[in-house]
């Protein structure tokens, strides 16, 4: 339902949570984070209202510059603290969130069991964790095209990698996303109203489209790995 993603020289765990709230007003039955911290990908999930989340938080944040946000409109898996996302591979290299539904789930989830995956949610999307790890060989823009060429449905989706740590990979196909472009920062959200207090600069990615933000630059290429020239899209208009 709503998709936060942030990298750059500040806390992103503050950021996400305040993105998220900014895109409530579209309705959610969890949420979530992700955040690279050291060595590992720090998830912190939880099903009912951000309040929720930031409770059980109790005032912890993780320390990241990089991290990625979730608010779920449950379509596949009740709403429950399992389901919510960020959801991981089974080694918690990475983590994803998605809006959307991967119609092709089941077929997609049975062979990844068969090639001895362990799934922990009834999700859709949790397919995609499993594929970027079955697929992964050092890059992640290179996996999350083969992942987009395996599932049918609608999907934005962003992913964190721990071996790339300096990077979020984003793509999208019949679920609208947004870059946010800062100075020595960079932003993704599934709605401008999550962006608007960091930026007015964006790119408004297109079906097909595959985003790679580093702190300092946004590619952001077709399917086939064709670089796009996108126009900025300055937003004009008030919260
Ligand atoms: N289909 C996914 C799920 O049920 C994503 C739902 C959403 O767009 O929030 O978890």
């Amino acid at each position: 339902c709503g998709i936060v993603g942030y990298l750059g020289g500040r806390q992103a765990a503050p950021i996400l949570l305040e993105g998220l709230q900014k895109l409530e007003y579209r309705g959610y039955d969890s949420a979530g984070i992700a955040v690279i911290r050291g060595n590992t990908i720090e998830t912190l999930k939880k099903s009912g209202k951000l309040a929720q989340l930031r409770a059980q938080m109790n005032g912890y944040m993780p320390e990241s510059t990089i991290g990625i946000g979730h608010t779920r409109w449950a379509t596949h898996g009740r709403p429950n603290d399992l389901n919510a996302h960020p959801h991981i591979d089974c080694q918690g290299r990475f983590a994803v969130i998605h809006n959307g539904i991967i119609e092709n789930y089941l077929t997609l989830r049975e062979w990844l069991i068969s090639q001895g995956h362990v799934f922990r949610s009834e999700t859709d999307t949790e397919v995609l964790p499993h594929l970027i790890e079955e697929f992964y060989m050092g890059d992640m823009v290179e996996t999350i095209q083969r992942v987009i060429r395996k599932v049918d449905g609608s999907y934005a989706m962003v992913a964190l990698a721990l071996d790339e740590p300096n990077r979020l990979v984003a793509a999208r196909h019949d679920s609208p996303l947004v870059v946010g472009l800062g100075e020595g920062e960079n932003f993704l959200a599934s709605d401008i109203p999550a962006l608007l207090k960091h930026t007015r600069q964006t790119y408004i990615l297109e079906d097909g489209e595959i985003a790679v933000l580093t702190r300092n630059d946004v590619e952001v290429c077709d399917r086939s790995g064709q670089r796009v020239d996108k126009k900025v899209f300055h937003v004009k208009w008030e919260a």
